[in-house]
């Protein structure tokens, strides 16, 4: 079954448009007649996924409406995803011209961040309803007509991604690598996607022809565009990313200024690495050796979601080990600003007691996910009663969306030659970012001061270090 882009785009936008008329049914049932959720929810986010998931499994024509809903999630992602790759284009120019400045000024940034959080969402979505689509296989409660829609729907959901290929399955991939991270949860084995090395290479070769077909797709789709516009701009509106203003010059807990750091104040030529949304079973140990090797020590802003395996256990052990920093990014990776009092408890509060019970250390840094709620005063000042100290950054490697290590160096290397100091974002849950920040380090020996950021912090504070 070869589908072409267009085409899976408008089959996946009409399916869409009648799972959106009967979504709206859905959520209008009073909350009494949606059964009760079996899965105990994290986030008010999951408790609305759940309600969905059960309305439409409860559906008579359930696998096809789940197929909808799940055709649904994925062409809003790849809009979104076609959108970064635009703005990132747009920020390639920004970094070559001087007189713009920096890429964190540009007002396309936090555009950027609205559609990343976009994208991420929809990611977590599919990952939810995939998972429970498995789960109501299995599960001896469900009627035998559920088990069987739910396995209707995850099969030919599985044959509608796995069996693309060229340049769809390259628009694809981040979803089915989102979809593998689930079935390796569930132990199940990982289907097959392309190695880095072959990714690299496709997305060299398509990186036109995807970004004609999203133009060309998008024309005719003006909808779906607009909706995607709307989301983002909500997401936008919602997650104020400034954290940009010079700071006072001690760092320490505290709502303002003091208790955010962007590394626009450590002294010349210094620069801390973080890493963000791990840890992950395959690429965060890749990440820990390289660092070993060359001897630098970095933060890592976990999910406290994330620290619940079993096998991280003895990865997060080596981290530490090694003197990295264990520190918190919430603990499902939801967009703060928008949560009721009770959810941001949980993000923050909740979040910090694991975290701090799986590192043995109370963390000292949190980041918000998407660096939103950074200007939401609530979302500070929690994060200050916690003793935390915020920690933006103003390097962004744009190592999610950009799969070419070399490409994801280059705009490293600009940004740092730019800022002269300051603090590195990649992300441990991707293997282009396991290659490039290796490539970074590298090329970086002997011309840069990496630091912890512990040890910066003290510096700047005027603190005699404490590691050597
Ligand atoms: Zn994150």
């Amino acid at each position: 079954m070869k589908t072409s882009l267009p085409v899976l785009f408008l089959v996946s936008v009409s399916l869409a448009a009648c799972a959106s008329v009967k979504n709206e049914k859905i959520d209008g049932k009073p909350a009494d007649a949606v059964s009760e959720a079996r899965t105990p929810a994290s986030s008010m986010d999951e408790e609305n996924l759940e309600k969905t998931f059960q309305g439409l499994l409860g559906a008579e024509d359930a696998d096809l409406r789940i197929q909808g809903y799940l055709s649904r999630l994925v062409s809003i992602y790849l809009v979104a995803d076609g959108a970064v790759k635009q703005f990132d284009r747009e920020l390639e120019a920004t970094l070559r011209s001087d007189a713009l400045g920096s890429v964190l000024q540009s007002p396309v940034y936090p555009k950027l961040l609205a559609l990343y959080a976009l994208t991420f969402r929809e990611r977590t979505k599919i990952a939810y309803v995939y998972r429970r689509l498995l789960e109501t296989e299995k599960d001896r409660s469900a009627s035998s007509q559920q088990q069987q829609n739910a396995r209707r729907a995850r099969v030919n959901f599985e044959v509608y991604l796995f069996r693309q290929s060229g340049v769809e399955r390259l628009a694809l991939h981040d979803v089915l690598l989102t979809v593998n991270d689930t079935r390796e949860a569930m132990g199940l084995r990982p289907r097959k996607v392309w190695d880095p090395r072959t990714l690299v290479n496709r997305l060299r070769s398509y990186r036109k022809e995807i970004a004609r077909r999203w133009r060309a797709e998008t024309e005719v789709n003006f909808a779906l565009q607009n909706e995607v516009g709307a989301l983002a701009s909500e997401i936008e509106k919602k997650a104020s990313s400034e954290g940009r203003s010079p700071q006072s010059d001690t760092i320490y807990p505290n709502p303002g200024k003091a208790g955010n750091i962007s590394g626009y104040n450590f002294p010349a030529n210094t620069w801390t690495l973080t890493y963000d949304d791990g840890p992950s079973t395959k690429y965060t140990p890749q990440v820990l050796a390289n660092l070993r090797k060359h001897g630098v020590k970095a933060t890592f802003f976990w999910t406290a979601q994330n620290l619940s395996l079993d096998a991280t256990q003895e990865i997060i052990r080596t981290a530490m080990t090694d003197g990295n920093v264990g520190a918190c990014h919430s603990y499902t990776h939801a967009n703060l600003p928008k949560l009721s009092d009770e959810a941001l408890r949980h993000e923050i509060v909740d979040a910090m007691d694991k975290s701090t019970e799986i590192y043995g250390v109370r963390p000292k840094f949190f980041r918000c996910p998407y660096g939103a709620g950074l200007n939401v005063p609530r979302v500070r000042q929690l994060l200050a009663d916690q003793n935390l100290i915020h920690v933006f950054w103003n390097v962004d490697t744009l190592d999610w969306q950009d799969k070419d290590p070399e490409s994801i160096l280059a705009r490293a290397q600009k940004q740092m030659a730019k800022e002269g100091r300051g603090v590195v974002l990649f992300h441990d849950i991707h293997p282009q970012s396991v290659i490039a920040s290796e490539k970074l380090l590298a090329v970086t020996a002997g011309k840069v001061r990496w630091a912890s950021l512990p040890e910066i912090v003290d510096e700047v504070n005027g603190k005699a270090p404490v590691s050597p």
